[in-house]
């Protein structure tokens, strides 16, 4: 029989979309029925299995599934015997403490001896007590944020992306427990084939991460400026230089990142760059 990869994925909710498109970028297609429970890719050995995402990091730890799709919260709340084998950049949110928006705040000692509601025991229990702080924690599933509001509890420990279901709750943010994002996991032992299989998706992920992470650029230059704009241009080995039909002119491609983009532009019109043109990448492979 064919070796598989099984993969984990939220059915439906805030990482389902991002989570599928990711893997269409990557290549793998397949057709999600709505409402199965299973689904095999058409050309990649890889089968879905779509779940709640609390039950992800739990089916990983079992070997239900090989790996897994799931908010770095609830991964670490969950405590499962799985490794996040990579960050994948979407379903971005912090996991934050807020207090009610008239109070006022000078630090985290304003939560001793105060109540604090969340779904998330574990993670808030650790942040307290790194911090020496003595709260209660009243475990709540959902709606948290309307705890304060009906007496449950005097602070709220949420995700929050925006703050604007805080502030319509009369609440305000006032700490930082946790930045999360949505990592792949693998659980500890993956048979050498399996393992094969997860080397070549994380292949296929980096592929599409550094495309994402970078531009193509393409920009004319005077000749006698080339040496200073090629300063400002790392490119994956240098860039190209074809000559311009007009005397003195070349055309100058190479590849920037996203983080230094706008530094980059301006350097670049500053030393004389004209018509310069920005090109998404697709696929970039190192
Ligand atoms: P399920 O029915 O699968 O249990 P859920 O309601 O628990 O779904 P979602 O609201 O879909 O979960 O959130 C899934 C994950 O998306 C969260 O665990 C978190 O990692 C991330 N997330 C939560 N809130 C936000 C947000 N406001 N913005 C971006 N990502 C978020
Ligand atoms: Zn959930």
């Amino acid at each position: 029989m064919d070796t598989y990869l099984r993969l984990a994925i939220q059915k439906k909710g805030r990482l389902s979309d991002d989570s599928l498109s990711l893997l269409k970028e990557c290549g793998i297609k397949f057709s999600n029925g709505t409402g199965k429970l299973m689904a095999a890719s058409r050309n990649f050995p890889i089968e879905f299995l779509f779940l709640r995402d609390d039950d992800i990091p739990g089916y990983v730890a079992d070997g239900v599934a090989d790996i897994g799709i799931a908010g770095e919260n609830v991964v670490l709340e969950k405590n499962k015997n799985v490794s996040i084998v990579k960050r994948l950049g979407f379903s971005k949110c912090r996991l934050s403490l807020a207090i009610p928006k008239g109070h006022t705040y000078e630090g985290l000692t304003y939560f001793n001896g105060k109540s604090i509601a969340t779904s998330y025991p574990n993670i808030l229990g650790q942040f307290l007590q790194q911090n020496s702080i003595n709260a209660e924690i009243h475990e709540i599933s959902g709606s948290v944020e309307i705890a304060p509001g009906i007496g449950l509890a005097e602070a709220i420990c949420d995700l929050v992306s925006t703050g604007s279901t805080l502030l319509s709750n009369g609440l305000k943010e006032v700490e930082t427990v946790l930045r999360s994002e949505a990592v792949l996991i693998a659980g500890e032992s993956l048979t050498e084939a399996k393992q094969s299989i997860l080397n070549n998706l994380l292949f296929r992920l980096e592929s599409v991460q550094e495309g994402r992470n970078n531009k193509y650029i393409l920009l004319n230059a005077p000749n006698e400026k080339l040496d200073e704009i090629i300063s400002y241009l790392p490119g994956m080995r240098s860039p190209t230089i074809m000559p311009l039909a007009q005397k003195g002119w070349s055309s100058l491609h190479s590849v920037i990142n996203e983080d230094a983009f706008w530094e980059v532009i301006e350097n670049l019109k500053k030393a004389g760059a004209e018509g310069i043109l920005v090109v998404p990448i697709e696929k970039m492979i190192k």
